[in-house]
């Protein structure tokens, strides 16, 4: 599924909007806002410097927190335009409404090099409607639109839905272009054997990812909270692990489909079980004791998991191994990690708390693509159509 590419397109003098994702986490000290992790905004360079490289203008809009459809000064993208400016090293205008005339003015008044950023496109709730005619009012501003928020194109918003239909050539950002390449390939051709490797705490929020991709990988390896809903199913005792018992027949029925696809199924063999405030302490096997609740994989299962690992040319890995945010119940998280960053494969970790490990342990140059979309790149997975990546044009 090859979308056109910024890269594609005829840049030179048109002004270019593009949907970007800079909804960044801000901190308030003595009034004035800082952005705390810029890293969304520098993800984001590769393709303005694109299209300003080539004689274009950049016309950037983002969302930036929830504020609900009304304009919120805590939710303002103005500390964005002054962090954006010193990454490029030149001027960024901003407008402080994303339609009406400053915005028009300004987008009007861009040459060639010069970039505008819009006001945080949901101070109105047009945005989250995909309102068709606020979405003409902001193609109005511009000659061509790329989108570059991966992050956003699960949802039919105006930016990211409504907007393409306006433009002849509606193309895919670099970003963008990256995760749906690198997520394509995964389900489309995965180099085998394909290991799928799941964790977290819900397995409700995965059972169509995993039957989408129990469907095209080699083996699956369950671990993280969700796991305990699988030994439950089992007839294994679980104590007081996390599980939700209402989704044990959807379980055994991916068990199955498991058995009928010819896919190795790997769960925990044991656990590190802990009573509230305590370390953990390992299991003899895949039973949790009464009171004690599993909250990390065991030694025995971190030796399966990354021996089944270790053999993989392609891994996709999504959701923690157990309860990583505390040290005491990390070593499963990080020892996976560490299997798949050196596999040697083609290795993708899909977003939310994974990302967030592979990111702690040091480990990002041992991933071949770090999915920045969290709901997006689950969705993608699970085989559904992302608003925002379907309205793209096809690749020529
Ligand atoms: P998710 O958002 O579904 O990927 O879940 C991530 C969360 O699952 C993290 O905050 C982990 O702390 C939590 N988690 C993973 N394994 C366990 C476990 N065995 N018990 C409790 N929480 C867990």
């Amino acid at each position: 599924m090859k979308k056109l590419s910024v890269g594609d397109l005829n840049l030179g003098g048109r002004r270019v909007f593009v949907r970007v994702d800079y909804n960044v986490p801000l901190s308030r000290q003595g009034g004035a806002a800082t952005i705390t992790d810029d890293r969304r905004i520098t993800a984001s360079l590769p393709t303005l410097t694109t299209i300003l490289e080539r004689g274009g203008s950049v016309i950037a809009a983002s969302h930036l927190g929830r504020p609900k459809g009304k304009r919120a000064p805590e939710y303002s993208l103005a500390p964005v335009a002054r962090r954006l400016s010193q990454l490029l090293s030149r001027p960024v205008s901003f407008a402080d409404d994303c339609v009406g005339a400053q915005a028009q003015e300004k987008a009007g008044a861009l040459t060639p090099g010069g970039v505008l950023l819009l006001e945080n496109l949901r101070f109105h709730p047009e945005e989250e409607k995909d309102d068709e005619a606020f979405a003409r009012t902001l193609a109005g501003l511009a000659d061509l639109y790329v989108n570059d928020a991966f992050g956003s194109a699960h949802r039919a918003h105006a930016s990211v839905h409504a907007i393409a239909s306006h433009f002849q050539q509606p193309a895919a950002g670099l970003l963008m272009d990256a995760e749906v390449t690198a997520l394509s390939r995964l389900l489309d051709a995965p180099a085998r054997p394909f290991v799928v490797v799941v964790g977290g705490a819900k397995v409700s929020d995965k059972l169509d990812l995993l039957e989408h991709l129990i469907e095209r990988c080699n083996a699956l390896i369950v671990g993280g909270g969700m796991a305990y809903t699988f030994l439950s199913a089992l007839g294994h005792d679980i104590g007081n692990s996390i599980v939700e018992k209402e989704r044990e027949m959807e379980v055994r029925d991916l068990m199955t489909l498991c058995a009928v696809k010819g896919v190795s199924l790997i769960l925990p063999e044991d656990h590190l079980e802990a009573k509230p405030g305590e370390r953990g302490r390992p299991t003899a096997g895949p039973s949790v004791s009464q009171g004690y609740a599993a909250l990390d994989i065991g030694p025995k299962s971190i030796k399966a998991f990354t021996t089944e690992i270790a053999k993989a040319k392609s891994v996709l890995w999504n959701g923690p191994m157990g309860r990583f945010e505390d040290a005491a119940f990390a070593a499963g998280t990080e020892a996976v990690a560490q299997a798949i960053a050196s596999c040697g494969g083609f290795t993708v970790v899909g977003g939310g708390d994974s990302a967030a490990a592979v990111k702690r342990f040091g480990l990002e140059s041992g991933f071949t693509h770090i999915s920045t979309g969290g709901g997006a790149s689950l969705e993608f997975l699970s085989g559904k159509t992302l608003p925002g990546v379907a309205v793209l044009a096809d690749a020529p």
